[in-house]
């Protein structure tokens, strides 16, 4: 069975990042207040300062890392206000997307450097909206098995 991501590839140097201790998470907030250009970054020598804004990557992983980024998108219930419904705080949906499925997706990470293969893109252009990432799809991507 497929397990939470724990290592990471730095998008700064390109190293394995080996567990969410050695991690931040960085982002620019633009001139609307919303939250743009995250990165998954090594705690310290790849924060280069150029992001205002941060988090420690273990604030983010597991079920209240989950919690934590659901909010960057809604209130939700608790929190919620009628006269002023959510917005998300997230620039681009997408962009945001990318980052929870790395943090939560079993094997997303690993997979993420085939999606640009033509082999990957022709498996999956018949597929739903989800199935390409579920957990045993993004194995299989991740180890090459549709690259072409
Ligand atoms: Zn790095």
């Amino acid at each position: 069975m497929p397990t939470n991501p724990t290592n990471w590839y730095c998008d700064v140097c390109g190293d394995q990042i080996a567990t969410a201790e050695d991690g931040y998470v960085i982002w620019k907030v633009d001139e609307q207040h919303l939250d743009h250009g995250f990165l998954v970054v090594h705690n310290g020598k790849c924060d280069n300062g150029q992001y205002p804004s941060s988090i420690a990557l273990p604030e983010l992983v597991g079920p209240d890392g989950l919690s934590h980024l659901m909010a960057f998108l809604s209130h939700g219930p608790l929190r919620a206000n009628p006269d002023h419904p959510t917005k998300p705080r997230v620039a681009n949906i997408d962009q945001f997307v990318d980052l929870v499925r790395r943090l939560h997706v079993p094997h997303y990470e690993e997979a993420r450097g085939h999606f640009g293969n033509g082999g990957v893109r022709d498996a999956m252009s018949d597929a739903n909206e989800y199935y390409p990432y579920i957990g045993k799809v993004m194995q299989k991507i991740a180890v090459g098995e549709y690259d072409d």
